[in-house]
């Protein structure tokens, strides 16, 4: 499984960014840089990440053990 999460469908509409990750973990440690980065949001606190996190995309299998 993987996370597909755009700022533009969490309500950031004017930002473009598409990010992918994994695991939620790796999501969450992506979407931090990209809100430090991008959105003058040093340290996004839990209920922002997880709000984003709920908004990402699931895509995909279990990849073939
Ligand atoms: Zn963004």
């Amino acid at each position: 499984m993987s996370y597909q999460f755009s700022c533009a469908a969490a309500g950031a509409v004017t930002c473009g960014c598409k990010v992918t990750a994994s695991t939620e973990e790796e999501l969450r440690t992506v979407l931090a840089d990209h809100l430090a980065k991008k959105h003058k949001v040093k340290a996004p606190n839990e209920t922002l990440l997880a709000h984003l996190v709920a908004s990402a995309t699931r895509t995909g299998s279990e990849p073939a053990a």
